[in-house]
């Protein structure tokens, strides 16, 4: 499939070039030339499915004639080698984990799915590919895990000093091998500003393949659309209608999300949950875009100011303001709401909610006041042990860290202090 760039002034791209080159020349993010809907028979007899065949379905389209069908189906087996499991918490409120992979976060599929179609890419390829990626706390991890080793690939992190907790810092700091993290003395913003210059310095680019892991890659961004099908296998048979609510930050999930939905899956509606960072709730109320620089919170990986892929939702809707609406709501919570939300999750059921989590059940419950007869879903994207301050100084009980955790938390921290563009330069160009 042909992908086209968002600003509509450079040529078209395969797969392929997509994923390579992670952002058009133009700057624009690639969007797939079409979106077909998936037969009806596969939604109606979908628990008969396995989530390899649901996702070998649906990311087919995407993907045809540039990798195999075999080569995709192992792509595939590799990539979704974990569970994700609806957990009912109350009456028409259930929980999406999406935190049982390598780094327990959601970001794993994505990550992983990149890493092995670049793997797969650049076979062959006799020059190095460089994955340039900025995160703001759960990205970095899952891209140091998915790329390490992978031949042909090296792979450079900027984050944002001090605005990541521990433990993702070590999952991006720890690895070696092909994976540098780079410690920006800033904001997640900066790093992605940086990110972004990069990939217009021609100088740079004519030295290097330069290419992003961030949710703008279309290997990164749509492959997160398997995770609304396997909910929906598991939720249908309770014949009710069906809400997503998710944790948003550069909004990629929630548009792999409403993907889903084009391909024919039965859900009208999504809400869109944000931390104090609310350029999109803001915009839902005033249909003004006006993005501001991020505000640190206890949500960290939604610190985000001007959400790269809502650009891509507003074109799913062809820039239709009322058609969005009537899919998509809004919501932002501070972070005494945050808390306090997961305070209440587990007095109600006991369940240990993160931060992000409680952020999509707080969307979730303020979009029910009005829609009491939906059911609800909330995506979990990241597992409570990953914000251990926040969330043992929250509610009264210990996390007992998992095995994927314990093995970081004893290797040493490696990184390069920067803070500025020349200084990445400068790092790139030598490398
Ligand atoms: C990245 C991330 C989000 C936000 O996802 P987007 O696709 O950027 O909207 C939410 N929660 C966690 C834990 C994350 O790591």
């Amino acid at each position: 499939m042909n992908f086209y760039s968002l600003n509509r002034t450079a040529p078209e791209v395969s797969f392929k070039e997509a994923v390579i080159k992670g952002i058009a020349p133009d700057r624009g993010l690639y969007f797939p030339e079409s979106i077909t809907p998936l037969p009806t028979s596969f939604f109606e007899g979908i628990e008969s499915l396995s989530n390899h065949e649901i996702a070998f379905n649906a990311i087919h389209q995407f993907v045809s004639d540039e990798i195999p069908n075999d080569e995709l189906r192992a792509i595939l087996t590799n990539v979704l080698d974990f569970d994700f499991p609806v957990v009912q918490l109350e009456e028409n409120v259930a929980t999406l984990e999406l935190f049982h992979g390598p780094t327990m976060a959601f970001k794993d599929v994505g990550a992983r799915f990149m890493a092995n179609c670049l793997g797969y890419f650049s076979g062959g390829a006799s020059q190095n590919v460089t994955v340039l990626v900025a995160t703001s706390g759960d990205t970095g991890g899952a891209v140091a895990n998915g790329f390490l080793g992978v031949p042909g690939v090296n792979v450079v992190i900027l984050y944002p000093s001090g605005k990541v907790s521990d433990i993702q810092e070590r999952q991006l700091t720890t690895l070696g091998q092909n994976i540098t993290a780079l410690e920006v003395d800033g904001t997640f913003d900066d790093c992605q500003k940086m990110v972004k210059t990069a990939f217009l310095d021609e100088a740079l680019l004519t030295l290097m393949q330069l290419t992003s892991a961030n949710s703008i890659n279309v290997a990164r961004w749509l492959p997160q659309l398997f995770y609304f099908l396997f909910a929906y296998k598991q939720v249908k048979s309770q014949n009710m209608e069906i809400v997503f609510s998710v944790p948003s930050g550069n909004f990629g999930n929630i548009c792999a999300g409403m993907v889903a939905q084009q391909l024919g899956m039965p859900v009208q509606h999504f809400i869109a949950s944000t931390n104090v960072n609310d350029t999109v709730p803001r915009f839902m109320r005033t249909q003004e875009y006006d993005p501001k620089p991020s505000t640190a919170t206890i949500s960290n990986a939604m610190d985000v100011g001007d959400p790269s892929n809502f650009i891509r939702i507003r074109h799913l809707f062809k820039n239709d303001f009322e058609a969005l609406s009537q899919t998509l709501s809004s919501y932002t919570f501070s972070d005494m709401k945050t808390k306090e939300a997961m305070r209440n999750i587990y007095d109600h059921s006991g369940y240990i909610a993160d931060p992000h989590g409680a952020v999509g059940y707080l969307g979730l419950k303020k979009y029910q006041e009005n829609h009491p007869d939906t059911c609800g879903v909330f995506l979990e994207t990241a597992h409570p042990v990953k914000f251990l301050d926040v969330v043992e100084e929250t509610i009264p009980e210990k996390i007992s860290i998992p095995a994927q955790i314990q093995k970081v938390l004893h290797q040493k921290k490696k990184s390069i202090k920067i803070s500025s563009y020349e200084e990445l330069k400068a790092f790139l160009l030598q490398a």
